[in-house]
């Protein structure tokens, strides 16, 4: 098996489910040792973990640090850099959604998403740099989305966030540009088919009274030209890619992986 990342220490915040969950396996996959963050079943992460210990032979730890929280957060980081070295590789995944008009968005509902989507990755990112700096490499990695570049209505807070996370982005990319093999990209998914978005074509179909067939293709696929999800797999191979040396001039970006939505 090629391990490109042996020995790597790769941080994937929000990573018991979904994109993070996949975007984790492939990094062990790929030979790094893995800290694993979110909520959910306990068993469910327990069994993750060790599977990647036992099946793949690295080692991985879970964190069940609130992206709320920023001690949490500082706590997290300090228990992996103690544990396994300095973070190498940093996934900023973790992200919550809610959909509403801005007149009646919950101020609580918007606090937790800054909180999660965007002001995470501040902490994490500020607590990693000096770490990769030491070691001269470091691949910080941010899911933003298509809503990073291009907004839709009733989700004020979520597009905030994700177009913040990409000027976050391009902040870090210019602050570590005069590093080596230190870079700072921001991918920008279209739809991805997760509990996220599952349970989004449910409240869709129940507020139009439509079947969730017509709501996936009229409703949530109606702005990605190609009319299908992102794969879980497309966007593991590109954080590979962005992790590998050979795209140590990706800095600063943001990545479309979106079927065309934002080439309109
Ligand atoms: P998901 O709901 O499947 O996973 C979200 C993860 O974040 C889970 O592990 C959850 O436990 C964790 N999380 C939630 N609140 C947290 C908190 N307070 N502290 C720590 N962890 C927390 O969602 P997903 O679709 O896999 O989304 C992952 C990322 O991808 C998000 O940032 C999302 O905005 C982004 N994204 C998703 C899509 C999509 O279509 N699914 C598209 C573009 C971008």
């Amino acid at each position: 098996m090629v391990r490109p990342l042996a020995d790597k220490v790769a941080l994937v915040t929000g990573s018991t489910s979904g994109i993070g969950l996949g975007l984790a396996t492939g990094l062990a996959k790929a030979g790094a040792h893995i800290v694993l963050n979110g909520f959910g079943d306990m068993s469910k992460i327990e069994r993750a973990r060790s599977t990647f210990e036992t099946e793949l032979g690295i080692r991985a730890l879970y964190s069940a640090a609130d992206m709320r929280d920023p001690d949490a957060i500082m706590q997290m980081m300090a228990y992996t850099e103690k544990t396994l070295g300095s973070i190498d590789i940093l996934i900023n995944n973790a992200g919550i959604q809610y959909v509403a008009p801005v007149e009646s968005f919950p101020i609580e509902k918007w606090n937790a998403i800054l909180a999660i989507n965007l002001t995470s990755a501040f902490h994490t990112i500020r607590a990693s740099l000096p770490g990769m700096r030491r070691n001269g490499f470091g691949r910080i990695i941010n899911i933003a989305s298509a809503h990073g570049l291009v907004a839709s209505p009733y989700k004020s807070a979520y597009i905030a966030a994700k177009h913040g996370i990409v000027g976050l982005t391009k902040t870090i990319g210019l602050e570590t540009a005069q590093d080596e093999n230190i870079t700072c990209n921001a991918i920008c998914p279209g739809y991805v088919r997760t509990p996220l978005v599952e349970n989004q074509i449910k409240e869709q179909a129940q507020a139009h009274k439509m079947s969730e067939e017509d709501v996936i293709h009229d409703v949530i696929l109606a702005a990605q030209p190609n009319k299908r999800f992102v794969g879980i797999e497309e966007l593991t191979d590109l954080v590979l890619y962005l992790c590998s040396d050979s795209a140590k001039s990706f800095n600063g970006a943001a990545l479309p992986i979106d079927g065309g939505w934002t080439a309109r």
